[in-house]
């Protein structure tokens, strides 16, 4: 029993993608094309200027009716149907720039894919430009240096893989066809983050393409208001063309897996775990979950990656695995990348997918209380966690622009589903699950949320020097498909 069973009659759903033969193409446009503005406005581009953009990248521009287009106008969540004017599929920074231009210069709606797993759909747009980073997924490591250079439209999978071949890791994902770049830029929870931080804390430096066109490189040296506004800021700044991070020596044969209860048992085993995981090293990753599998059986598990010796992994874990009587102990000692692609095939491409989240400082007996109470026995639903703490928590509430140091975990309420007509009531009924939990959070992960307050609340203390970064690098707001950080006057 896994979490991978968590919605699996959305499974088989795929991507319902025709190719179409190219009868036109972007790069022999004859007649203006129908776009959008910034502010939402119509507005026509001029053949030859599409042409000549078409003309002077490396990578493709593509409209509709072009062969690739369908293909990368989609996003993970096929709730976000949208089609751009012009789609650019950037080779390299070059390209980036000058689609930047393009649209900066035409006050064009931009919106920016590296992997298309934004949950709110915020990396397509209707009518305006696309930058497709997917062709740029290179991953370089240097064992001396201990780094990984990656490309901006890479998948996590790309970075686990190529880190792991030379028994090295830094903190990643949980599912592996999500992008570095979203995830990065938003913060990054992983397995390792209780061992070695967030995404954030391990990007040391990054090239990137900002509004006015400029390639810069940055890091804590170069550009360091850029670089500390990257580390939580989202794609507010710019577009990242490579993120360089820290990375550490790893035995990937990791104590790992899930430990399953049936749902009857779970008010005893969250109270067990409510005290047990305050006293847990950094190496181990530990957290809830609470679904019902299609045919009806509800359950709760602890999902489990010990990032250390497995012997004292053996001995930190036993309370936990001798706690009540589990239906199923499938912990053991197995190749991380297991873990890391485990719910791939769960959460696969053109499901339709809703989430609401919040952070939280304790987990207490009332919240235990409102974990139960809310709970809903419906194959579509789920509740599930982001394990922080350890060494998210050590770092400064400021010295990052991910603000949400102090929470202990994430809660997260998902529903996937295939058949549009149950868009408005899965909608809801996540919702009004997540209602009742709202109560014990204190803000939430942008990267997840779809109707998150203003940014401005959700940053915090961080959002004022986020502003004036914003000001001083894109001060007509440009990149503002996103978890948007309005320039200071
Ligand atoms: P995209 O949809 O391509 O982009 C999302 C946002 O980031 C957009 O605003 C886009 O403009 C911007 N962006 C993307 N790439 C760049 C770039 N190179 N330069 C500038 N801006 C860029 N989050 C976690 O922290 N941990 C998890 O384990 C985790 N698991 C997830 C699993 C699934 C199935 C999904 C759907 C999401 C998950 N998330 C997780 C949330 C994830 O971090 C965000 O959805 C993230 O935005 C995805 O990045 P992306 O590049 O794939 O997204």
């Amino acid at each position: 029993m896994q979490r991978r069973k968590f919605c699996q009659a959305a499974l088989g759903a795929g991507l319902l993608v025709t190719p179409t033969l190219a009868w036109v193409s972007a790069a022999r446009a004859q007649t203006a094309i129908a776009a959008v503005t910034l502010d939402g406005a119509p507005t026509q581009l001029e053949a030859a200027a599409v042409r000549d953009l078409a003309a002077a990248l490396q990578g493709e521009l593509l409209m509709a009716g072009d062969a690739d287009y369908d293909v990368a106008r989609k996003l993970w969540n096929g709730m976000h149907d949208k089609h751009p004017a012009l789609i650019a599929r950037v080779a390299d920074s070059a390209d980036i720039s000058k689609a930047i231009t393009f649209a900066r210069e035409r006050s064009l709606l931009l919106a920016i894919k590296g992997g298309g797993h934004s949950w709110p759909g915020k990396s397509v747009c209707e009518g305006g430009l696309m930058i497709d980073l997917a062709e740029m997924h290179a991953v370089t490591v240097d064992t001396l240096a201990r780094r990984a250079s990656v490309q901006g439209g890479a998948l996590l999978g790309q970075l686990d893989s190529a880190t792991l071949a030379k028994g090295l890791v830094t903190t990643a994902g949980v599912v592996s066809h999500t992008g570095v770049g979203g995830f990065t830029l938003g913060g990054g929870f992983g397995r390792l983050n209780r061992k070695y931080g967030l995404a954030v804390d391990n990007l040391v430096a990054a090239e990137v393409v900002t509004a006015d066109g400029v390639v810069r490189q940055v890091s804590a040296e170069e550009e360091p208001d850029l670089f500390w506004a990257l580390r939580g800021g989202g794609g507010n700044f710019g577009v990242v063309s490579r993120f360089d991070y820290q990375l550490y020596p790893f035995d990937r044969n990791v104590l790992s897996g899930a430990i399953t209860w049936p749902i009857e048992q779970a008010r005893e085993v969250l109270a067990f775990y409510r005290d047990w995981y305050l006293g847990l090293s950094d190496d181990c990753y530990v957290g809830p979950t609470m679904a019902t599998t299609p045919d009806g059986t509800s359950f709760i598990l602890m999902e489990v990656v010990y990032a250390g010796d497995p012997a004292a992994g053996e001995k930190e874990l036993a309370p936990l695995r001798q706690f009540g009587k589990p239906m199923e102990d499938g912990i053991k000692v197995q190749d991380y990348q297991v873990m890391q692609t485990w719910e791939d095939a769960t959460f696969h491409h053109g499901i339709r997918s809703y989430a609401k989240n919040g952070m939280v400082k304790a987990i207490g007996p009332e919240l235990v209380d409102a974990m139960l109470e809310s709970f809903v026995p419906d194959p579509r639903l789920a509740f599930f966690t982001h394990t922080a703490g350890g060494a998210v928590k050590r770092v400064g509430e400021l010295d990052t622009a991910f603000p949400h140091r102090k929470a202990e975990t994430m809660m997260i309420v998902a529903g996937a589903w295939t058949d549009p007509a149950q868009d408005a009531e899965a909608m809801a009924t996540c919702r009004e699950w997540f209602r009742q939990l709202e109560p014990f959070t204190g803000g939430y992960y942008d990267n997840i949320e779809f109707e998150g307050a203003a940014a401005a609340g959700n940053y915090g203390p961080a959002y004022p020097r986020l502003s004036r970064i914003k000001a001083q690098y894109d001060p007509g707001n440009l990149f503002r498909l996103n978890s948007n950080i309005l320039p200071q006057a």
